[in-house]
């Protein structure tokens, strides 16, 4: 006996009968069961006891029902078109499914069209989705009677003696399920794009194509996802970066993952980091700077050559001693600490840098400027006393917000990492300095009024930590900012203050990114932009265009004026473009600000103001529009 509830909220009492047939007698369609939290086949017999919910493609537990079946049709249909094909694997994931097949000859997106209208007729057809049990020779059988070589390793990996199978017309495929009760029920689906994807993620194995698809329970639904994934196309910062001549990476000439930040994109580096260090000398924090290596024995004080050496490179031998590649600032800013004898009354004190890390990532993870093997941390330590940590992560807290506001983030996401209680064996520190630590990251939270997640035994071995993620103009989730506790560093390396009783106490080191990395926060930004950076961070803020080569001097004497009042303005002078071109190329760029100047403006002083939106302003003095830029910069708002 359980309890069902069902998709129009009514429930009953049920007892041996499949979800399915119930459903079929009620008129009802279902995409899975949920019990305990665990998704279960709808053609399954019911748990004893306890309550099922009945989900449906607009739940987030049906969606993906609904996407992996998707993903079975896609696979159907392209066993109709492609005979010879070899099936891998198909999850449903994030924004859709994909599929990972050996196609029996080289295909790109050109096909998807094609395969999209075989999945149609699939779909057409309303194939009834059996569940099927073989044992595990009558698995075998089948799928090497199909030649699915793929499939004949994944069940080799499965203990059960029943392994279970999905069969719709004359498709079948393996699957743990659960899926909807017939190929009709997918109904809004796009196929997405083809990528290169290796069996297992082994590149020594087969390079499989994958296909990417997406499927929604409404066509508005699928339809504001496809306006949405345009946007983000658009937006793409490995796109614009090149486009706008902000940066490059170059794997065969310089390496993977490896930066090189453009004028024009070191430009906007240059105020990030010009706001940032202002913003922590007025959060009294100081500044320093540390080198890109360190010796062996250092690394190993630290613990890192023991428990991060996979995110390390090989080291150097430098008149014979290794010396490692900073994959951290840590130590460094530990041993400033330590070269004094440091007293109660010193305490807090906060060091920050731009530190420069080198970090082993796979080159195929490697994306754009998301992820990369050379990056700048925006890092600071804070090392404190045990009745100042409540006041110190309120202080981070405040300063995050703070900045991350300034480039116009004022969504967040805030999660609360804390130890498991049930493993505390797990975690290093007393049960008083975890409980002093999570109990002042709780309440500098709660005074912010920041809504947060609690997630238990989500916290590092070495203390608990706040993580804060911001959502951008697209509504993506970015992580940035991270305040973590350390009770590892300061045994590690001895860290001590003289009390107020005269005797060596142990200070609370507190690690914190505010930005994460500043080319990973320059990505997001291009993103969050679109790449039209507002005033206070445009590589270039104002360009003054000549209508003919009369007013070419005349354009370089106000770009001259406004370099001079402080503001990024160049003469596009000798071009031998029409004005017209002109305005289309600054606005291309992104350039917020186009002072047009033909004999007239000229002759009186003046400047036609033409904003990057295409809305023209007309004549205005010179000074006008130099406070009119100076007050967007000052503001740091969008405004133009
Ligand atoms: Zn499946
Ligand atoms: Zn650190």
């Amino acid at each position: 006996m359980a309890k069902v509830i069902l998709p129009d909220e009514g429930s009953l009492e049920v007892t041996g009968k499949p979800l399915l047939d119930l459903l079929k007698e009620r008129g009802l369609t279902g995409a899975a069961a949920l019990h305990d939290g665990e998704l279960r086949d709808l053609r399954d017999p019911l748990p004893e006891g306890g309550e099922v919910r009945v989900v449906t493609p607009k739940d987030p537990e049906g969606l993906e029902v609904l996407r992996h079946t998707a993903s079975h049709v896609l696979a159907h249909a392209v066993r109709r078109l492609y005979p010879g094909a070899k099936l891998a694997i198909g999850p449903a994931i994030a924004d859709g499914f994909y599929y990972d097949i050996l196609f029996p000859q080289p295909v790109s997106r050109e096909v998807l069209p094609a395969i999209e209208a075989e999945m149609r007729k699939v779909i057409k057809e309303n194939l009834p989705i059996e569940r099927v049990w073989l044992s595990r020779e009558e698995a075998r059988e089948l799928l090497d009677s199909q030649g699915e070589k793929y499939k004949l390793e994944l069940i080799a990996e499965i203990s059960d003696d029943k392994i279970s199978f999905y069969r719709q017309g004359e498709f079948i495929d393996l699957c743990r399920g659960p899926h909807l009760a017939s190929t009709g029920q997918v109904k809004h689906f796009k196929l997405l794009d083809v990528a290169g994807a290796y069996w297992r993620g082994d590149p020594n194995r087969d390079m499989l194509t994958r296909v990417y698809g997406t499927a929604f329970p409404t066509e508005q639904a699928l339809q504001e996802y496809l306006k949405w994934r345009e946007e983000a196309k658009a937006r793409d910062h490995r796109v614009l970066g090149p486009d706008l001549d902000l940066f490059s990476i170059q794997n065969e000439k310089i390496g993977a993952g490896l930066v090189l930040w453009h004028p024009k994109g070191a430009w906007v580096r240059h105020q990030i980091e010009t706001f940032w260090k202002e913003e922590h000398y007025k959060a009294g924090y100081h500044l320093v700077y540390t080198p890109h290596i360190g010796r062996a024995h250092l690394w190993q004080q630290s613990g890192h050559l023991d428990f991060y050496k996979d995110g390390m490179y090989s080291p150097m031998d430098i008149e014979g001693q290794a010396f490692y590649l900073k994959p951290m600032n840590c130590p460094f800013h530990i041993a400033i600490y330590k070269t004094r004898t440091r007293s109660y009354r010193d305490l807090p004190i906060r060091l920050a840098e731009l530190g420069t890390v080198y970090r082993f990532e796979r080159s195929g993870v490697l994306h754009g400027l998301l992820r990369v093997r050379g990056f700048t941390q925006d890092d600071a330590h804070i090392i404190c006393r045990p009745d100042q940590i409540e006041e110190e992560v309120q202080g981070c807290l405040d300063l995050a917000l703070r900045i991350l506001g300034a480039f116009g983030f004022t969504e967040f996401r805030v999660a609360l990492s804390v130890r498991d209680p049930a493993h505390k064996e797990h975690y290093i520190g007393s049960d008083e300095m975890w409980e002093q630590a999570e109990n002042s990251l709780v309440r500098a939270l709660e005074s912010k009024g920041l809504a947060y997640t609690r997630m238990e035994g989500e916290a590092v071995f070495y203390g608990p930590k706040i993580d804060v993620q911001v959502l951008d103009s697209l509504k993506r989730a970015w992580q940035l900012t991270t305040i973590q506790f350390d009770f590892n560093l300061p045994e590690r390396f001895d860290m001590t203050y003289i009390g107020e009783d005269g005797r060596e106490h142990r200070p609370y080191v507190v690690h914190r990114a505010l930005l994460g990395s500043l080319e990973r926060f320059f990505g997001i930004l291009i993103e969050h932009y679109g790449g039209a950076f507002p005033v206070w961070l445009a590589p270039v803020q104002a360009v003054v265009l000549p209508v003919t080569d009369g007013e070419g001097e005349y354009a370089q004497r106000v770009a001259a004026e406004l370099q001079a009042g402080g503001i990024r303005a160049e003469a596009w002078v000798g071009q031998k473009k029409t004005l017209g071109k002109m305005i289309r190329e600054a606005q291309l760029a992104k350039i917020p600000y186009m002072l047009v100047c033909g004999a007239r403006e000229a002759g009186q002083g003046a400047v036609a103001l033409r904003l990057r939106t295409g809305q023209d302003l007309g004549p205005q003095s010179v000074e006008a529009v130099r406070d009119r830029i100076l007050g967007a910069v000052y503001s740091k708002g969008a405004e133009l």
